[in-house]
C-alpha cells in the first residue's frame, strides 16, 4: 500500500527543490492534491498529513465525498470538463473551477452559485497545444472571454489552466508553459487582476514551476496509479 503521508512529504520537498532552482519562494505554489477515483480514507490519510486543497474530476462522486468528509478547513477544486447540466452542483459544492471554457458555463456558474457563500473563484481553462482532443478556449480569445467574466458578480476571475500536450520531453513542456506565462503576463498588462496559474501534473509540475505556475495538480504522485 502507498504511504500517502510519505508520498506527500516527498513531493513537498521535491516542490521546494524545483522553486529553488527558479529563485521562486516556494509559499507561493499552491499544491492541489487530485483525489478523482480516490476513496475518502485515501483523502482522510492526505488531510491527516496536513493537505487541504484537493481536486476532483467527476461531479457525481465529488459532491458524495466533499458532503460525507465535511470539512470546513478543506478546499475544493473542480478540474474536470463541465455539461451545462453539471454546473449547479458544481457551483454549490466548490471553492474553484478551473475548467471553465465558454461564457455559457460561466454565465450558469455565476446565476447557480447560492448568494450567501463568496464568489466562486475562476480559472479559464486555455487549449495551449491546440489539439483538437484537447477541451480549452484558444489562447486568441481568452482575453476577451476574460473580460466578459468581470461583470459575472457571483464568480472571481483568478487566473488561467492547462493541460499541455503530453510529453516527457522537458523542452517542449517547458515551451507549451512558458506560452501560458506569456498569455497571463498579456491578461494582467490588459489591466486584468489575475493571480493564479494554474498548470502541472505529476509528469511534468518542475517544468511548470519554472514558468511560473502558483497551483499545481498531483495525482498520481501522491496517491499511486489510478486504476
Ligand atoms: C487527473 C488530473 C490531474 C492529475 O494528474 P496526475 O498525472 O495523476 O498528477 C491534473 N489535472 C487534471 C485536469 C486532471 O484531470
Amino acid at each position: 500500500m502507498i504511504d500517502i503521508k510519505h508520498q506527500l512529504n516527498h513531493l513537498q520537498r521535491s516542490i521546494i527543490d524545483a522553486a529553488q532552482q527558479c529563485a521562486r519562494d516556494p509559499a507561493n505554489i499552491r499544491l492541489i492534491a487530485v483525489s478523482k477515483t480516490r476513496s475518502i480514507i485515501e483523502i482522510q490519510q492526505a488531510i491527516s498529513a496536513g493537505q487541504r486543497d484537493f481536486g476532483e474530476n467527476y461531479i457525481q462522486e465529488a459532491v458524495e465525498k466533499i458532503q460525507t468528509i465535511d470539512n470546513q478547513k478543506l478546499c475544493w477544486h473542480f478540474i474536470g470538463p463541465i455539461q451545462a447540466n453539471k454546473t449547479k452542483a458544481i457551483a454549490e459544492n466548490f471553492d474553484w473551477v478551473h475548467s471553465v471554457d465558454r461564457l455559457k458555463i460561466a454565465e450558469r456558474l455565476n446565476n447557480q452559485r447560492p448568494l450567501q457563500l463568496p464568489p466562486l473563484n475562476i480559472c479559464l481553462q486555455v487549449n495551449i497545444s491546440g489539439e483538437s482532443s484537447k477541451s480549452g478556449v484558444a489562447p486568441d480569445d481568452v482575453l476577451a472571454l476574460a473580460t466578459h467574466l468581470k461583470s459575472l458578480k457571483k464568480l472571481n476571475l483568478r487566473g488561467l489552466m492547462t493541460i499541455p500536450q503530453a510529453t516527457f520531453d522537458k523542452s517542449k513542456q517547458q515551451k507549451q508553459f512558458n506560452r501560458m506565462r506569456i498569455l497571463f503576463d498579456q491578461c494582467r498588462m490588459e489591466g486584468l487582476q489575475l493571480d493564479s496559474l494554474s498548470m502541472g501534473m505529476s509528469s511534468d509540475y518542475p517544468a511548470a514551476i519554472a514558468e511560473g505556475a502558483t497551483m499545481i495538480r498531483i495525482g498520481t504522485a501522491i496517491f499511486g496509479p489510478r486504476t
